[in-house]
């Protein structure tokens, strides 16, 4: 998987390319990932990017062209990639999208600044836009980063535990179960005995129904669009979660 990182701020992004997991990914070739400064695209002297909006008006307005010989010398001349413009009028990004990014082959990301980008760019040149959340923030950049780290830890072979992506939040509509790590006991507060039991059936149905309450408190719209099996309705009924499931689900 490739990514590319079209910004005015190539810095901002060095930290965050370089620890952790996706620094591991980027050392075994499970993705690639180039950042490019978009002011060396300027064409006048001065290297700029932006100006002043037509019609007048608060802010700057990022110029069509550095973007637009920026986007075509990383397509390398042809049409391949998926051009995603990071912007608070997007697609509300949530898990589903970074899946479905994941199997893309190459993302070139546009990270707009000040007032966002002149219109006639996005028209011509972008296939889709992504919002991280309603909230405005002062460039795509870390916006961008988010994209890149959630898509970059569903990629075959990038987390070390090969099935630690399929049981985080999200990947079905339950929040994860509450997780506890040594000491057994801190400051007073134990650890539940059933995590010490060693029976693994009884703690995955303890960590199932834990999920099942956490997601009923937290994020009702969540519960209101899953499904169970047979054998987890029969544990909910058992448990007596069942009518409180099901009154959510019919509620909603
Ligand atoms: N004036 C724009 C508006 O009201 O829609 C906001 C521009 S914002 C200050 C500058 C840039 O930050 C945007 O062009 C976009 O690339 C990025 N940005 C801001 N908020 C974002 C969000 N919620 N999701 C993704 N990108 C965002």
């Amino acid at each position: 998987m490739i990514f590319d990182i079209l910004t005015i701020f190539p810095d901002l992004l060095q930290s965050p390319l370089n620890e952790s997991i996706i620094r591991r990914a980027r050392e075994a070739d499970k993705v690639r990932i180039k950042v490019t400064n978009i002011r060396d695209f300027a064409t006048d002297k001065h290297a700029m990017t932006d100006d002043r909006p037509f019609g007048g008006g608060e802010g700057m307005v990022m110029k069509p062209e550095p973007l637009t010989v920026a986007l075509e010398q990383v397509r390398g001349g042809n049409k391949s990639g998926r051009v995603i413009l990071l912007s608070p009028q997007g697609r509300q990004y949530n898990q589903k999208m970074a899946e479905e990014l994941s199997c893309e082959e190459h993302l070139i990301l546009i990270c707009g600044r000040y007032e966002g980008v002149d219109e006639r760019f996005r028209a011509k040149s972008v296939d889709d836009e992504i919002s991280i959340g309603d909230y405005i923030l002062t460039g795509g950049e870390l916006a961008a980063m988010i994209l890149i780290d959630s898509v970059t830890r569903l990629l075959p072979g990038v987390l070390g535990c090969s099935d630690s992506a399929d049981k985080d939040t999200f990947s079905r509509q339950l929040l994860k179960h509450p997780q506890y790590t040594r000491p057994r006991n801190f400051d007073g507060e134990k650890i539940p005995e059933v995590l010490l039991s060693g029976d693994h059936k009884r703690i995955e149905e303890y960590r199932f129904l834990e999920s099942v309450k956490r997601t009923m408190e937290r994020r009702p719209d969540l519960l209101a669009r899953e499904w169970f099996s047979k054998e987890e309705v029969s544990l909910l009924k058992k448990n007596k979660l069942y009518r409180t499931v099901r009154e959510i689900q019919e509620g909603q």
